[in-house]
């Protein structure tokens, strides 16, 4: 990238950040490694840099450490299943809240309708799967609040009110020049966030917002309306966590539905996944000799991404694994065998457990 090129932030379209250095300049995020040391029982993204940035986190910290009240807070789109990145939001959604957060979950129907043309009835059908692969991952939901925006009137509200105080010059300047229904689903993103500090859920408290750096405007929109209206509702500025984007299968930062070996789902046969794997890109060199000799690429690597993202529990076992790597010690094929059997026996066990959370899914969802 040249310098002068403009990094873009852009929830509603494509976001490549090459340099993640630079947001911390030019988005005033900061970075958290100097906090790791701070925060109780950090999870396993945050020691590895996957998430590597944040807003006054230091605030939930302390109500980490201290046992006051704080919430977790972030959404998914129901375009489909649940793919390598939702996975990652869903994680710390999870970790969050098995740190003693009350967890808000929200089925983004609403974004799901305006950003990507997704009618309500299928997006009701999505969510049942996706709220299936969040129970099944951890979440609880006796201390977690699961709701679909469309039908959650105080989000709604949030938004009626909030729209007063947002001029078009403003929103036009976030986001760009874009349709209405999408400064419109902004404003609904802006009422999800704060949500958790309305009187009905025991009023202001810190709130973390784990997201991928995409979605930043959202958390840079939130943070002024919360500040414009702090007299009305007391809110708490939300402070929130920037996760790398992980990526696809061909090496590239697109996974799209459009090129269906460039990422997996959850739901797939796990025989299917481990084809992809094995036609996956890789940072390594054309020949098995020229790897032994001067080694792989792990940085460019999307198999070694999976495993420092999700699929290796053990931080010094992907130490090994970069170094290995890094010294022509291992070849991409016996990676690839290594790695397509975490994923096969993950995904297996993950819809074994899936499977039996259907109709909680679906009783859940009946009345959110
Ligand atoms: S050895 Fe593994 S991590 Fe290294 S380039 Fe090959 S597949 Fe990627």
């Amino acid at each position: 990238m040249s310098e002068d090129k403009r990094i873009i932030l852009d929830p509603f379209g494509t976001t490549v950040v090459e340099d993640y250095e630079r947001l911390f300049t030019e988005f005033g995020i900061r970075p958290l490694k100097p906090l790791l040391s701070e925060i109780p029982n950090p999870f396993m993204a945050m020691r590895r840099g996957v998430i590597f940035g944040h807003r006054d986190l230091e605030r939930v910290i302390e109500a980490m450490k201290s046992g006051r009240e704080y919430a977790v807070m972030s959404g998914i789109k129901p375009t489909g299943e649940f793919h390598l990145g939702t996975l990652m939001t869903a994680r710390e959604i999870i970790y969050f809240q098995q740190q003693g957060a009350t967890a808000f979950y929200c089925i983004a129907d609403i974004e799901a309708y305006e950003d990507n043309g997704i009618p309500f009835e299928e997006s009701e059908k999505i969510a049942i799967n996706n709220v299936a692969d969040l129970l099944a991952l951890g979440f609880d939901p006796r201390r977690g609040y699961i709701y679909r925006q469309s039908k959650e009137e105080r989000v709604k509200d949030l938004a009626i009110i909030f729209s007063r105080g947002v001029t078009l010059a403003t929103i036009k300047a976030i986001y760009g020049e874009r349709h209405m229904g999408l400064y419109l689903s902004a404003l609904i993103q802006a009422g999800d966030i704060l949500m958790p500090q309305l009187e009905d859920f025991g009023g202001p408290k810190p709130t973390v917002v784990p997201v991928g750096i995409d979605q930043d405007p959202h958390i840079r929109f939130t943070r002024d309306l919360a500040d414009k209206f702090q007299n009305k509702f007391r809110f708490i500025p939300p402070s929130s966590t920037y996760h790398r984007l992980i990526k696809a299968l061909d090496g590239s930062y697109k996974m799209s539905k459009r090129d269906p070996m460039s990422y997996f789902t959850l739901d797939e046969d796990p025989e299917i996944i481990k084809k992809k794997i094995f036609n996956a890109f890789t940072g390594g060199r054309p020949t098995a000799e020229e790897q032994r000799k001067l080694g792989g690429n792990p940085e460019i690597c999307p198999i070694f991404d999976l495993y420092l993202f999700h699929f290796l529990e053990d931080d010094k076992e992907v130490i090994e694994l970069y170094n290995d790597c890094k010294h022509g010690n291992i070849l991409c094929g016996e990676d690839k065998s290594r790695l397509a059997k975490i994923v096969m026996d993950f995904v297996k066990e993950h819809q074994r457990r899936k499977h039996q959370y259907i109709d909680k899914a679906i009783e859940i969802l009946k009345t959110k």
